[in-house]
């Protein structure tokens, strides 16, 4: 009987390796950090073979160092940065651009092009995303446009495409499969998240040849095999889903309104809707989950763009702080703000208020201000972020919220989970096993292999949670919310 599953955690910085026990513990992780290319102002790349090489490498650094043979791994989960794009020669295997890395803003002008042809309703409408530069499909135009021949390749079936984990599949199987699946399918701006095929309106007002993408399947079940050559036998790949989908899996958010945030540089907020895609009024994102035994569900997404990124510019901007942690020790140093309120809209504000000429703003400064005041205030504002997401999913999907659980590092930090839980009212559920990303592509590839039975279990598999529950009244959370309100009102519309 197989004795692990292996969880391949491809992020923007690193490849991670992870074996996960039937009792969904880490037994053992391995990482290889990768470099990032800028060649321009405003562009991320990264060499997709150095993707490739480091991701290998921490799976193979994974096995060795615990004497694993693959013989004892019962499958493979993949999870990957969402929405970067790489486009290969399909023989050879050779990708013929750098991989365009999600937070890349080299597309914008082909996205002014898209609004300006007044294809944001389309877009909409079909991919439940808005237009931006962030989704895969105006990166394929990009490296079309800017690789000569490229597209009569691409539309003679010789160019595949791929989200990081197709290429990674691809690379594992060598180049035996050429596939994808639901959640990050429906990231790339040309995947119809309710007819569920590649949309053929947007194929053509963006020219992207359907010869070069992926099949779309389901994000638990054999997606193909690794070759023997990689790790010494074949394993199934049974598992895969981006980054935050793989987060919502692994928080066990299986029933419709469970909510997760995980508090990273921002937050990342998604809500499990079901069945039912719905369209946010507050400009949040409709996105597909997972989809299991041909089934799909939907979430809704949202983000707070400076999160633990405020929590660094309390640290290195303003010294206030030393390390991160420190923001936890002054906080608790007074009993309140003092009525100051810190609104982090250093790159502008998103959902509800989508301001991008809003900009930070600290208000309610008076002589008795101290540090400690300061540095209160910008924790706060990280789950006053959160609250406002929130408040758009529940409004937006009528969701009736009973709890919320976190991940992710500043989900540390015990007085900004109290916080969270007295503000929102709900009960705040952080399990002690953080690594819920990786293992919700395990969980998808257990499931995909028979490892894990169901649902039930892998839910069990989240192991110990620690609680925070509310202690604010009702009056007093709605007043603190309507003073944030007001402070964010202050900083908007800021830039002319
Ligand atoms: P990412 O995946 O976006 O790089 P992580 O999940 O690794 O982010 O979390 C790192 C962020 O969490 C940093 O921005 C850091 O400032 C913040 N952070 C880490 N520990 C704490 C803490 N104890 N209190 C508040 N913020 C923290």
């Amino acid at each position: 009987m197989s004795v692990f599953v292996l969880a391949l955690d491809q992020g923007t910085t690193s490849s991670r390796a992870l074996l996960f026990d039937r009792e969904g513990q880490v037994f053992a992780e391995d990482h290889c950090e990768f470099p990032q290319h800028f060649r321009e102002p405003g562009w991320v790349e990264h060499d997709p073979l150095e993707i490739w090489e480091s991701q290998l490498r921490a799976a193979r650094g994974v096995l060795e160092k615990t004497g694993t043979p693959a013989s004892d791994i019962a499958a493979v989960g993949i999870t990957n940065q969402r929405e970067t794009a790489v486009v290969w020669d399909r023989a050879s295997g050779e990708p013929i651009h750098p991989a365009i890395v999600w937070q890349s803003r080299q597309t914008m002008d082909i996205c002014d092009g898209l609004r300006a042809r007044g294809l944001e309703d389309e877009v909409r409408s079909r991919t439940g995303l808005v237009i931006d530069s962030y989704f895969s499909a105006t990166k394929i135009r990009f490296i079309l446009d800017r690789v000569p021949g490229a597209q009569a390749r691409a539309e003679a079936g010789e160019l595949c495409f791929g989200t990081v984990d197709t290429w990674l599949m691809y690379k594992l199987s060598e180049g035996r499969v050429h596939v994808t699946e639901y959640s990050n399918a429906s990231r790339t701006m040309l995947y119809n998240i309710h007819t569920l095929e590649w949309d053929d309106f947007l194929l053509t007002a963006l020219d992207i040849p359907r010869a070069m993408l992926p099949e779309v399947l389901d994000s638990s079940g054999v997606f193909g095999v690794v070759t023997k050559n990689w790790f010494g036998a074949e394993i199934p790949i049974a598992g895969v889903a981006g980054d935050q989908q793989a987060s919502l899996f692994g928080q066990g958010c299986f029933e419709t309104g469970m909510i997760k945030n995980t508090y990273g540089t921002g937050c990342f907020l998604l809500a499990n809707t079901g069945p039912t895609p719905f369209v946010s009024d507050s400009g949040l994102l409709t996105t597909l989950a997972w989809g299991i035994e041909g089934r799909v569900e939907y979430a809704l997404e949202g983000s707070v763009f400076s999160a633990g990124a405020t929590v660094q510019w309390l640290r290195d901007g303003l010294r206030l702080i030393d390390d991160a942690a420190e923001s936890e020790t002054a906080s608790r140093a007074v009993s309140d703000t003092g009525g100051v309120y810190l609104v982090p809209a250093f790159a502008g504000l998103g959902a509800p208020y989508w301001d991008e000429r809003a900009r930070g703003t600290l208000v309610g400064l008076t002589r008795g201000t101290t540090r400690e005041h300061i540095v209160r205030a910008g924790l706060e504002s990280i789950a006053y972020g959160s609250r406002d997401v929130v408040d758009c999913m529940v409004k937006d999907a009528g969701l009736s919220l009973d709890s919320l659980r976190v991940d992710g590092g500043a989900c540390q930090n015990d007085f900004l989970m109290q916080f969270q839980a007295d503000l929102l009212g709900v009960a705040i559920e952080r399990p002690a096993m953080l690594e819920v990303t990786a293992l919700g592509a395990a969980a998808l590839a257990g499931l995909g292999v028979g490892y894990w039975s169901g649902l039930a279990e892998i839910a069990q598999s989240r192991g110990a949670v620690k609680t925070f529950e509310p202690t604010f009244s009702e009056a007093e959370r709605n007043a603190l919310y309507s003073e944030w309100q007001r402070a964010v009102e202050r900083s908007r519309d800021w830039v002319s």
